[in-house]
């Protein structure tokens, strides 16, 4: 064994630092934090690099300086939880063994299961602003078109931040507005779902931008294949079972995700389920079968859309269950739900959708219509929360 930690994290990503810091702030002294990456990155701010409205360094910090001071960074990858033996196995071939174990390595992307997807974002033509390395290449692109056809794709299945797909189409459109080239361009919005967003108040701001800018929304859709030599993209109509193909300029493609390989592999996720996620009391957050195993963010079993706002609940209910655990007490706190999308539907407005595991508003501030386009939700999405994440969520402080 090559470490012996109270409380293991397996991901120092949004979940992981956020949640030993808060669990260091309650008195928490011995934590190992399993991340193998170097730089950390505040994904939300890929869409507005996507859509040159942020700069690349904005959204990334090395590891080193967000692992919160006192926590062991086990700079390793976690390849197997023996939960018999309460031991995460590592890659470099060393173990860790833990008193409590929480789960937050986040979504893996699968790009090989779209035929042609891979080469097509990396070709010149076609770009995603999931992928840190693409996402300035996604505004490089947009920007310098002046006339053709541009496809925007969000897959079906689990996915951070649901909307996100969304959000670097309405930046560049308002650019091509801006520039006098809008009509210029033919704009395709290829997404799975029967509605834009599903929340009817979020959908109909959403539907009256979509009409502002001409783009043609295929709902129910998804790509299923690309030709990146010939710049072809095959899209799927689901309800009609119809394949189109479409030409493209520009092709700005969000992959299919799922939970990781290696956690498919362990006993973690529900039994005869297959999907990978860690099967957590989705209100608790902690473990169905393994009271010692707990998970948030985005590779826990959780019904909510995947987000970083959903964090910000999460991982305040599972600290304080998970050190109410230590001393021998029932779990008490609940999650309930609350998720976020904010849209950036201008260069200069937000639409915020804040809603639950139903898809029901959830507003922050009751009363107040933060669906609504908004400079103000701009302000809030672009320049505070950065700062709220870099200086407070990071610090198990929000
Ligand atoms: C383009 C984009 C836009 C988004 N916009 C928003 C937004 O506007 N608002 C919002 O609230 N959310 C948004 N999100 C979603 C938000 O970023 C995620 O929901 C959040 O980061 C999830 O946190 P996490 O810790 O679960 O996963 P991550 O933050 O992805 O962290 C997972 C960590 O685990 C590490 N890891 C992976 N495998 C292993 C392993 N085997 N062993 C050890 N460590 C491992 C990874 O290196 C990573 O550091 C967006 C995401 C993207 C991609």
């Amino acid at each position: 064994m090559s470490h012996h930690h109270d409380v293991v994290i397996i991901g120092g990503g949004n979940a992981g630092v956020s949640l030993a810091a808060r669990l260091g702030r309650y008195g928490v002294k011995n934590i190992g934090l399993i991340e193998p990456k170097d730089h950390h990155l505040y994904q939300p701010l890929f869409s507005h690099i996507a859509g040159g409205r942020a700069q690349v360094k904005e959204a990334v910090r090395s590891q080193s300086s967000v692992t919160p001071k006192g926590v062991d960074w086990i700079k390793d990858r976690a390849m197997g939880v023996d939960t018999k033996a309460n031991t995460v196995l590592l890659e470099s071939g060393a173990a860790v063994g833990y008193e409590h174990l929480v789960l937050c390595p986040g979504l893996q992307y699968r790009w090989d299961d779209v035929p042609g997807l891979a080469e097509a974002v990396n070709s010149p033509y076609g770009a995603s602003h999931y992928e840190f390395e693409l996402a300035s290449k996604s505004w490089s692109l947009l920007s310098s078109l002046r006339s053709g056809t541009v496809v925007f794709t969000m897959p079906s299945g689990p996915i951070k931040c649901g909307g996100a797909s969304q959000k670097p189409m309405y930046l560049a459109c308002d650019y091509w507005r801006e520039q006098g080239v809008l009509d210029k361009i033919r704009v395709v919005m290829v997404q799975p779902y029967p509605t834009v967003f599903g929340i009817p108040d979020v959908d109909r701001e959403l539907e009256r931008k979509i009409a502002e800018y001409g783009i043609e929304l295929r709902t129910n859709s998804e790509l299923v294949a690309v030709d990146a030599a010939g710049r072809m993209a095959s899209i799927r109509n689901n309800v009609t079972n119809t394949t189109e193909e479409l030409g493209y300029d520009v092709l700005n493609a969000v992959p299919p995700q799922s939970a990781p390989d290696w956690l498919k592999a362990t006993d973690l996720p529900a039994p005869g389920q297959g999907d990978g996620f860690v099967d957590v009391d989705t209100e608790t957050l902690r473990h169905k079968r393994y009271p010692n195993v707990w998970s948030l963010g985005d590779a826990a079993a959780t019904t909510n859309s995947k987000s970083g706002g959903a964090l910000r609940k999460q991982t305040k209910v599972l600290a304080k269950n998970l050190v109410a655990a230590r001393k021998g007490l029932a779990p008490t706190m609940k999650y309930n739900g609350y998720s976020v999308c904010p849209f950036t539907v201008s260069r200069h407005t937000v639409v915020f959708a804040e809603f639950d595991h139903n898809y029901e508003p959830k507003p922050t501030i009751p009363k107040v219509p933060t669906w609504k386009e908004s400079r103000f939700s701009w302000w809030v999405d672009r320049s505070m929360f950065p700062q709220v994440y870099w200086h407070l969520i990071l610090k198990g402080r929000a």
